[in-house]
């Protein structure tokens, strides 16, 4: 059995202004958690500070966005506007394409949450693009502790959130105390610590780690002093090898290239629509060499 401790790394984005995001997959030794591909999280912070996030696509993945404080409006080129609150899920499917935005509003004082990216498997990358706003989740309570399924089932609560592959997403909230949760033994699982304090399997984690653990296990052993919460992320070991470049996630290098033009020519593939920031992110250089599967 396989247990790995990254730490996070903070990474000021370009594209988001005032808000540096630690960030913890992909990892030089872990690409995927399932098909969870990208861990990002930022806050608390002023509001004032907070995310603006100017027109921008993707490919080939889904986006799950999720606050603890404060809020975000969302538009996109399929013609969403979309306010998200601490508790709900906006769940975008890029598919072949789609562009969105990201706005925090000034109206509640702290800025908290987490950006998740999923891949989508093969069959599933030239799909329409879509998106769910999902304001009540399943929630499950047992002794100490408190579980809201995003994404998947976790001890036979599911959540209606459109998955393409095996795979969940649990926020737990835990309180002072050890608990034994319980884990599939057919997929791998991360456990991200957002707030609080945490041993995992006898190891410290500081906030903003993501403890990892292969399949195998059927539960983890987690001590909270003051209480915690976590994201508990998992899923089948992701079968296929990706192409992960900026905003696109494609098989190679040249569905890459081709997405990276197509976006920077402002072609149809990734729709239109008014952003509210007046903004228009152009997706940088590729490197100098050929982007490989990993
Ligand atoms: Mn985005």
């Amino acid at each position: 059995m396989m247990l790995m401790l990254i730490e996070s790394r903070p990474i000021k984005l370009t594209t988001r202004t005032g808000v540096s995001v630690d960030r913890t997959l992909p990892h030089k030794n872990l690409k995927t958690i399932g098909a969870w591909c990208f861990v990002d999280h930022f806050g608390p912070t002023k509001q004032t500070d907070g995310m603006v996030v100017a027109s921008h696509p993707h490919t080939g993945l889904q986006t799950a966005t999720w606050l603890f404080e404060g809020e975000i409006e969302h538009r996109d080129s399929i013609g969403t506007i979309q306010m998200i609150h601490p508790g709900q899920l906006n769940l975008m499917t890029a598919g072949a394409g789609i562009s969105h935005s990201e706005l925090s509003i000034a109206s509640t004082e702290h800025l908290h949450a987490v950006q998740l990216w999923i891949a989508l498997p093969k069959e599933s990358l030239d799909i329409a693009p879509a998106f769910e706003h999902l304001d009540q989740l399943p929630t499950l309570e047992a002794t100490g502790l408190k579980a809201k399924v995003l994404i998947g089932e976790f001890q036979g609560v599911s959540s209606p959130a459109t998955a393409f592959t095996p795979i969940l997403g649990v926020e737990l909230r835990l309180e002072p105390g050890t608990h034994t949760i319980p884990l599939k033994s057919d997929f791998e699982h991360g456990l991200l610590l957002v707030a609080g304090n945490a041993e995992i399997e006898g190891q410290e984690i500081e906030v903003s780690s993501l403890f990892y653990s292969q399949s195998g296990p059927e539960s983890v052993l987690i001590e909270s002093k003051t209480g915690a919460t976590l994201m508990l992320i998992g899923g089948e070991p992701f079968g296929e090898k990706i192409v992960m470049w900026w905003n696109f996630i494609g098989r190679t290098h040249q569905d890459i290239a081709l997405a990276r033009e197509q976006w920077n020519q402002r072609d149809a593939r990734f729709g239109e629509f008014e952003d509210r920031i007046g903004g228009w992110i152009p997706a940088p250089d590729l490197p100098n060499v050929t982007l490989q599967p990993r």
